[in-house]
């Protein structure tokens, strides 16, 4: 189902999975903290990834770089000079905008330009200056003139100073600085000094650790082309406009692989095989294979060196956005690198007796909007039998039991009767070996399989009077179809791994 972005972010605050960065003095724009089922959701997301791109790869291994590395690392990969965003400035709200993102609605009257009204680009900011908009063309009319109203790109229209018909934040009049470039790297100084020799740069992204090391994992482990190297990192960007929640933030995790090639290599077969490798990945972790698509990047669009990037997009709650890269990156990386460093980074090709630099494929991923990705799909609602056997309304969380925060929840059946709720214990303990699983004893157990099914606990189960004084059996409970079934304990785990925790 179509769900909303503060659907999202209310059910992640309130189930403790995402809250405000520093909320307690009044949150700090463009960063998120994972309260304790977001962590184990983001671990979990996190591990699905590196299980199956490294572990069950013999061609991929992994790296851990750090977070803030040698400052000629991001010269020679080109972000000092041009990792940056068109911005803008209004200059009487002081708001700052991401100028390619920034729409206007232009006001004609009989043909005559009176002024704007801004917005940000998505479909709901659009709409927003639609309304707008409209509302002046209704004062408009009414004053007896006929006002046109057009909706356009800030990046496309000229001159650059427009005048505002009110600035979205303050609802005042304001115009706008010329577009100028800004840099998305935090900087930050290393050892005693303050100066500029002592600058340094939190990493906007893993890849160029990769790159880096690129050479002492040739050496040290015996890895042979076409090999991967992936990563799972923090990164930071200086973002002009954070916004959609955990889509664009400041702060984010990433998870890379740059799959060397040998320039040889049919770039165009393997980057195929990369974009259907990722999707099927997206699929394997519960995102339906209709809301994922691609989006090629024309080549006028391409960086120089770039031979083709498709993006892998996702139908998010404000619209059909990128969720991972996968770009073709010839060897534009490793040259650069091995020309400001002066280190040798040639590969040598045994096959061919032939040195060279190879060429990369960059599937390249961020693990928060994977995170609002699975979120997104996974919430559902429908309407299930209360206590009283009347429809009530449920909310829940249809997470793939290979990510879900906990796998299964143990009840007893009440909570007063000793030898139920140690029984139910023991099985508690019994499953904890092997998984996150969560126990509850309190309320009624309408209300508990509730709880859980908002959290997205795929199974239940619950420990009664049969179990004790029977054959042992429990109740499983299914969260998407809400059946239950009877079944041993080991009947139970085997359930439970068959579906994939
Ligand atoms: P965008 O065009 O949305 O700014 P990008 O093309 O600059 O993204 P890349 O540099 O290709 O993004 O980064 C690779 C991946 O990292 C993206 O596909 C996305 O999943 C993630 N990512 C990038 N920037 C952010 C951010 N500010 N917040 C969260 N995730 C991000």
């Amino acid at each position: 189902m179509a769900v909303d972005m503060a659907t999202i972010e209310g059910l992640c605050k309130r189930r403790g999975f995402i809250f405000r960065s520093s909320e307690i003095y009044g949150g700090f724009n463009g960063f998120f903290d994972y309260g304790p089922l977001g962590a184990e959701l983001k671990n979990n997301i996190k591990q699905a990834w590196w299980k199956d791109f490294v572990h069950k790869r013999d061609d991929v291994v992994g790296l851990d770089a750090s977070i803030i590395m040698h400052p000629n690392v991001w010269r020679a990969s080109g972000h000092v000079d041009g990792f940056s965003d068109p911005m803008v400035d209004c200059k009487e709200s002081k708001l700052r905008f991401r100028a390619d993102q920034l729409f206007f609605a232009e006001v004609k009257v009989d043909g005559e330009t009176i002024g704007y009204v801004s917005v940000l680009e998505d479909e709901n900011m659009q709409r927003d200056a639609e309304e707008k908009a409209a509302e002046l063309k209704r004062k408009l009319a009414k004053q007896g003139s006929l006002g046109e109203i057009v909706l356009k790109n800030y990046m496309d229209a000229k001159p650059f100073e427009y005048e505002l018909i009110p600035s979205p934040a303050t609802g005042k009049a304001g115009s706008l600085t010329p577009p100028r470039d800004f840099n998305l790297m935090f900087q930050t100084y290393v050892g005693a000094l303050r100066d500029e020799t002592a600058i340094a740069y939190l990493r906007p992204e893993t890849a160029q650790g990769i790159f880096a090391d690129f050479k002492n994992i040739v050496d040290t482990s015996r890895v042979k082309l076409p090999f991967g190297i992936a990563q799972i990192g923090k990164a930071f960007r200086n973002e002009i406009t954070p916004r959609n929640f955990i889509f664009r933030s400041r702060e984010f995790e990433q998870m890379e692989i740059e799959y060397f090639i040998s320039p040889y290599d049919d770039w165009k077969a393997l980057h195929r095989q990369w974009i259907d490798a990722c999707k099927a990945w997206f699929v394997s972790i519960g995102l339906p294979a209709k809301d994922l698509a691609e989006d090629v990047h024309p080549q006028e669009k391409l960086a120089h060196y770039a031979k083709a990037c498709t993006d892998i997009t996702f139908h998010f709650p404000h619209g059909l956005q990128e969720l991972q890269g996968i770009a073709v990156r010839g060897n534009f990386d490793l040259t650069q690198h091995q020309n400001a460093s002066k280190t040798n980074l040639e590969y040598f090709d045994e096959a061919r007796k032939e040195k060279y630099l190879p060429h990369v494929i960059e599937p390249s991923l961020g693990v928060d909007r994977t995170f609002l990705a699975v979120m997104t799909a996974a919430y559902s609602e429908d309407e299930v039998p209360n206590d009283k056997g009347q429809a009530e309304k449920r909310t829940f969380l249809k997470f793939s039991p290979r990510i879900a925060p906990f796998k299964a929840a143990v009840f007893p059946l009440v909570k007063n009767k000793p030898e139920l709720f140690n029984r139910a214990r023991e099985v508690y303990a019994k499953l904890q070996n092997r998984w996150n699983v969560f126990f509850d004893a309190t309320g009624a157990i309408g209300r508990r399989y509730r709880r859980q099914d908002e959290i997205g606990t795929p199974f239940c189960i619950t420990i009664d009077f049969e179990t004790i004084e029977g054959n042992g059996s429990v109740t499983l409970r299914d969260r998407d179809t809400t059946k239950q079934v009877r079944l041993s304990v080991d009947e139970v785990i085997k359930h439970i791994e068959e579906a994939g925790a």
